[in-house]
């Protein structure tokens, strides 16, 4: 099925400097319609409204916890009857958390775990099977260089094994549904211009972060985007399981 009959939901993009935004700009680009699915219900809209004039194709703004399993189950009810099936996922709604170790609250740790992995889990689990019946689909989790180095970017521990987890949730999940025609891929980003790093980090830890980065400079939300278009384009059939650094150099470093 062509992705122009398909649509991409983005978790998360409402950002305007995220790489969720940049994300959906791509997928729209690249022919798919697109839905944005976040917290913030006017920004998804907005997002929506931007990503469409700017490409032509149809798109969504919906508001969406993903934290929350009936918030998840609406927002698909909403899409599904503005939009065509989803093809494509991008588990891109994130929260970091810098608190060293010794301090992290249980509850702190939950908040981390809540949005990374379990909102990963709530809304990949209602559309992976639609997928799986159409015989196509594409998932691709935004994990991160914190997960493979162990922090090091701006997230603590509760961020690192957060990002982790969800290396692991999508390698099983690609070894389940790969015979189906869905493939799982994971990106890992490093130090990316996005609020998510502007917020958290003061100049000489940014200084400090860019010394570990070969590239020298901060990542485009743009240079990751590019990446995730590839991971859902139809073409993109035989890579599944993986997991692709976009960090300058940062994992080598
Ligand atoms: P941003 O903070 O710019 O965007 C994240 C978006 O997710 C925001 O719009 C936020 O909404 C939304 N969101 C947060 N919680 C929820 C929720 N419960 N349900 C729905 N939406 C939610 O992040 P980035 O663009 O910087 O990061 C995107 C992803 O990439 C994240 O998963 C992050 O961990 C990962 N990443 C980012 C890196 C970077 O350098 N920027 C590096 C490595 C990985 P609101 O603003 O209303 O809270």
């Amino acid at each position: 099925m062509p992705v122009s009959e398909l649509t991409a939901v983005v978790t998360g993009g409402a950002s305007a400097r995220g790489i969720g935004r940049a994300t959906a700009h791509a997928l729209a680009a690249s022919g798919w319609n697109v839905a944005i699915l976040d917290l913030d219900e006017a920004g998804a809209k907005d997002a929506a409204h931007e990503v469409g004039e700017r490409s032509g194709s149809r798109t969504a703004g919906i508001a969406c916890d993903v934290t929350d399993e009936d918030s998840v189950a609406a927002a698909l009810t909403a899409l599904d009857a503005v939009l065509p099936p989803v093809g494509a996922l991008v588990n891109n709604a994130g929260i970091t958390s810098p608190v060293p170790f010794c301090e992290v609250s249980g509850a702190e740790w939950d908040r981390v775990f809540a949005v990374n992995v379990r909102g990963a889990y709530n809304i990949t689990r209602r559309l992976v099977p639609g997928m799986a019946e159409r015989g196509f689909g594409r998932v691709v989790f935004l994990s991160s260089v914190s997960a493979e180095r162990g922090g090091g970017v701006f997230g603590g521990v509760a961020y690192s094994a957060a990002k982790a987890a969800q290396l692991g949730f999508a390698r099983a999940l690609a070894r389940e549904v790969g015979p189906r025609g869905v493939t799982v891929n994971s990106v890992a980003p490093g130090l990316i211009d996005t609020d998510i790093t502007a917020g958290g980090l003061d100049a000489d830890r940014e200084r400090a972060l860019l010394a570990g980065v070969p590239m020298g400079r901060k990542g485009r939300t743009r240079d990751v985007a590019d990446l995730i278009t590839y991971l859902c384009r139809e073409e993109t059939s035989y890579v599944t399981g993986a997991t692709y650094d976009v960090n300058g150099g940062s994992h080598i470093h």
